[in-house]
């Protein structure tokens, strides 16, 4: 039976006879844009300019296709792709034709006229409500412009739309060089670690990570829990928590998942000192008091510099590190120094590293040692969902290698 989320089964752009075909690739370019409609980080784009690159240096004719933000199914220029083209064009030094949509007779026409090595953009899939509701004519008429689909959409992959899932039911389907790196990643380190194995999760909701939390606990060494989460865990404890985020529909999971860590010896690492606020603004007035005297009004908004030592003694020694998740509100100066001391320890750490999820990301560049991390990964949804050892629909629909 073939393995989930098994790349090593899946053709790879490599298996594809190319040269002088039409290829196209999904890619994600669901890149932060501001109102000035300047793209204000470009890390998605980059990432996959190894495999345009590839295709082009084949000699394919390369058809690129994103959805951008949520335009629900209508032409809004907020959620253009124009300004990701004119992006391409400076990171591939090479004209990049612009499709005013990504399906219909004028796209087909323009499609018609590339030639070998050309690249085009198409416009925004989401403009058409087909796209999210994996409509089988929308994936074909897609699939029309093309005679072979790569999918280097890893952030998109955990979704079951049009351009994920419906078009390799019409074209031979394979995963871009970006695709490869992160599954061979995700699903490495939590297969095959080098030990000791340590998970450090964060962020504001249990719930969401409730899924990754279960299926690590056969798998990790240690498991270091901060961030809002923590406090559904500590409160699980009998502690009180003040005003701290709690998730009361969540305790019970959390008693289970702490036995089941013990039954397993699983060292489980929760704060043991927090930075408290009664507002969650900046310039309010803070506090730094330990886990158990967090008062009424009174919210944990941050670990505390104890909390920060014993993480970091704890990951000192690890060989193999997942992160997903800050450890407390780092958007906010007073309560970001918890994540940013993790990721120094993290990234100081001899260990192959890997980072998960738009805030970590964000956190480790904002800390200035994403250069020492050995992997950050460019999907949110689709990581936690790897790491919960679920099947990504986008790599199930790939064709598998004879
Ligand atoms: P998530 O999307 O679940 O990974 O959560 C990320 C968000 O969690 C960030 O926006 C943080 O501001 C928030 N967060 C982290 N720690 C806390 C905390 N102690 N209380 C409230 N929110 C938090």
């Amino acid at each position: 039976m073939p393995r989930k989320n098994d790349i090593l089964n899946k053709l790879t752009i490599q298996d594809l006879p190319i040269k002088g075909k039409r290829v196209f690739i999904r890619a994600d370019f669901n890149v932060p844009i501001d109102d000035n409609l300047v793209i204000t980080d470009d890390r998605r784009i980059r990432s996959t300019i190894p495999t345009i690159n590839y295709a082009i240096d084949e000699g394919a004719k390369v058809i690129l296709a994103s959805h951008l933000g949520r335009p629900k199914g209508k032409v809004d220029p907020r959620y253009s792709l124009a300004p990701v083209a004119r992006r391409l064009q400076r990171l591939l030094n090479k004209e990049v034709i612009f499709a005013p949509d990504c399906i219909g007779s004028q796209v087909e026409s323009m499609v018609s006229r590339m030639k070998d090595g050309d690249v085009m953009l198409l416009e925004n899939l989401r403009y058409h409500i087909e796209e999210e509701k994996n409509d089988p004519s929308f994936a074909k008429a897609l699939a029309k412009l093309a005679d072979y689909f790569v999918n280097d959409a890893f952030g998109a992959s955990h979704r079951a739309h049009a351009s994920i899932v419906g078009i390799p039911k019409f074209l031979p389907s394979a995963a871009g060089f970006l695709m490869k790196k992160e599954i061979e990643y995700l699903k490495g380190s939590v297969e095959d670690p080098v030990r000791p194995f340590v998970a450090i999760l964060g962020g504001s909701k249990v719930s969401g990570k409730i899924g990754v939390l279960g299926n690590l606990v056969d798998k990790v060494d240690k498991v270091i829990v901060g961030g809002g989460m923590a406090y559904t865990f500590i409160k699980a404890l009998d502690f009180e928590i003040g005003d701290s985020l709690v998730e009361l529909d969540m305790i019970e999971l959390a008693k289970e998942i702490m036995s089941n860590l013990k039954k397993k010896g699983v060292k489980f690492y929760l704060p043991v000192d927090c930075v408290i606020a009664q507002e969650i603004t900046p310039g309010t007035e803070t506090k730094i008091v330990t886990t158990q005297e967090i008062p009424k009004g009174w919210k944990a908004l941050d670990i505390g510099p104890a909390s920060v030592k014993l993480f970091s003694e704890a990951i000192q020694n690890a060989k193999t590190i997942i992160w997903n998740g800050p450890m407390g509100v780092f958007e906010i100066d007073a309560f970001s120094r918890g994540t940013t001391a993790v990721a120094h320890a993290v990234a100081d750490a001899y260990a192959m590293t890997i980072v998960g999820g738009g805030d970590t990301d964000y956190a480790v560049h904002k800390a200035g040692v994403s250069d020492a991390i050995t992997f950050i990964s460019t999907g949110g949804g689709a990581s936690l969902q790897l790491l919960e050892g679920k099947e990504l629909p986008g790599i199930s629909a790939l064709t598998d290698k004879t």
